[in-house]
């Protein structure tokens, strides 16, 4: 039997405020343990909670950017439970009336629009952390994050694949990123998403069982953990087995999922309105008033790179994917007039190296390599400074020193060589050192001409300019 893997997502973002969201404590990531607390984020008895303004807007922000509905009444509830890293031993978050519902996002899988459904988003505290390595006779507890602002994103159960999630994931935090709502930084835990997947026979209209995985701090683990749990999911069934509904935790290491507890309902955490803090209250005025404040979003942004750009569709969605990586791409284009290079380079040797080094997207500012030295590259090339070749090398340097490309093509002597004598010269070497290919060459044999082409290039060191290389090495075959 063929199954299909539906999935639904619940994602936390941790909003970009200075302050929490309950007191004036400072949301700043790290820092020694238990320095960014006061009594009210440690749960303290007598205190109360006052809602960060800051944090509604983003949340507001956030649902505009995604199509959402925003609640012009919603309140903020108790969450009840055991959470030995949370101390008031309840969370505030929200239960039946969250401020923003009935979004969507719209993704692209395989050149095909996707619609993908946004239940609801709503905000509430984040909890501290607990160190279970630092101390042998037990565990220790942080509460610096306890009471840093999230929002939870929960979409409909529209996803279908890995790779329609991992794309979904993209666009979402390039959202979030685009409005400043979050910085989405996963390696800090800004963002992290709870997976939710059942299967089911293909065709059939009702859902199956689902679990929940946890807590995922990559798109990585997201992708590698759909694929493990669907696949458990399915041998189950087809053992004749039931799936059963509960909280399962993803091991980053084993790449397996392992159950951790059933799941809990909603009635088990005795929600109830929380009654410190009043109810929120938002008017036309100030919802239009945050619309207005939103900046072009990726989608506007790929349209007007098409546009304005003439960049074919496939690099404006490459290089809109990232705030970061569309930021610096704008940068460049300050100081070079070829769009299509710099896109090219973006997309092909950036891209690459970020890769290669482990590096995120928005770590891009990181590298030695500033926009205006990219451009510069590019002007060295377009103006017949250097080749491509050469200008491939130049950049790999840039990546290591930070030096500006003019000053490593004087240091390194890379100048291009367009001089038609001493190309010639190169020429007449490179015949005369491959007698055979020249001989193919006569022979009808094209492939041999792109050899000689190459043998002249490296008598050269890389510097010949390739079009003349061609010219004359053509001109003195036909005369042999
Ligand atoms: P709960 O209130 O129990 O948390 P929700 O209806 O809010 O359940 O759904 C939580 C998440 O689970 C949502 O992202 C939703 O899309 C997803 N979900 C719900 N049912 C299924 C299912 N059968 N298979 C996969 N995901 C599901
Ligand atoms: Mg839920
Ligand atoms: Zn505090």
């Amino acid at each position: 039997m063929e199954y299909e893997v539906v999935i639904g997502l619940e994602v936390h973002a941790e909003l970009a405020t200075k302050s929490k969201i309950f007191c004036s404590c400072t949301t700043e990531f790290g820092g020694e343990p238990n320095t960014h607390c006061c009594p009210i984020c440690t749960g303290m008895p007598g205190v109360l909670p006052v809602l960060n303004k800051k944090a509604v807007e983003y949340a507001i922000m956030a649902g505009l950017a995604t199509n959402c509905k925003i609640a012009k009444y919603s309140k903020q509830d108790r969450k009840n439970y055991f959470y030995p890293d949370l101390p008031k031993a309840y969370q505030i978050s929200q239960y039946d009336l969250p401020l923003c519902y009935d979004g969507y996002i719209d993704i692209e899988v395989n050149g095909e629009k996707k619609r993908i459904g946004i239940k609801r988003i709503h905000i509430e505290e984040d909890a501290g952390k607990l160190l279970h390595d630092q101390w042998e006779e037990g565990s220790l507890v942080d509460f610096n994050r306890c009471g840093v602002p999230l929002i939870e994103i929960v979409t409909e159960p529209d996803l279908r694949s890995s790779e329609e999630t991992r794309i979904f994931l993209e666009k979402l935090k390039a959202i979030l990123q685009y409005t400043g709502v979050s910085d989405c930084k996963m390696q800090e835990g800004s963002l992290r998403v709870d997976v939710n997947l059942s299967v089911r026979p293909k065709g059939s209209k009702e859902f199956g069982t689902r679990t929940e995985m946890k807590n995922l701090n990559s798109f990585r683990s997201v992708v590698r953990a759909i694929e493990y749990e669907a696949k458990r999911q399915i041998e189950v069934l087809e053992s004749g087995g039931v799936v059963v509904q509960e909280t399962r935790r993803w091991d980053e290491a084993k790449g397996i999922t392992l159950s951790m507890r059933t799941k809990e309902e909603a009635h088990d955490y005795r929600y109830f309105p929380e009654p410190d803090l009043p109810p929120i209250i938002v008017d036309d005025n100030w919802i239009e008033e945050i619309r207005k404040r939103i900046p072009e979003l990726p989608d506007q942004k790929k349209e007007r790179y098409i546009k304005e750009y003439g960049l074919p569709e496939y690099d404006a969605g490459v290089l809109t994917s990232s705030k970061a990586i569309a930021n610096y791409f704008e940068e460049c284009i300050k100081y070079t007039q070829n769009i299509k290079a710099a896109s090219n380079w973006m997309m092909g040797e950036i891209m690459r190296i970020l890769n290669d080094k482990g590096l995120e997207p928005e770590e891009i500012d990181n590298i030695k390599i500033k926009p205006n030295q990219l451009a510069s590259l590019i002007n060295l090339v377009d103006n017949k400074t250097i080749s491509n070749t050469i200008a491939k090398q130049v950049f790999e340097e840039m990546f290591e020193t930070g030096k500006d490309p003019e000053v490593i093509v004087k240091e390194k002597g890379l100048v291009q060589i367009t001089d038609r004598n001493v190309i010639l010269e190169a020429v007449k070497q490179a015949i005369v050192n491959n007698p055979k290919s020249v001989e193919d060459y006569k022979n009808g044999k094209e492939k041999a001409f792109g050899f000689l082409v190459g043998q002249v290039m490296k008598i050269t060191k890389g510097k010949a300019n390739p079009q003349l290389v061609n010219e004359i090495l053509r001109e003195e075959l036909e005369k042999i």
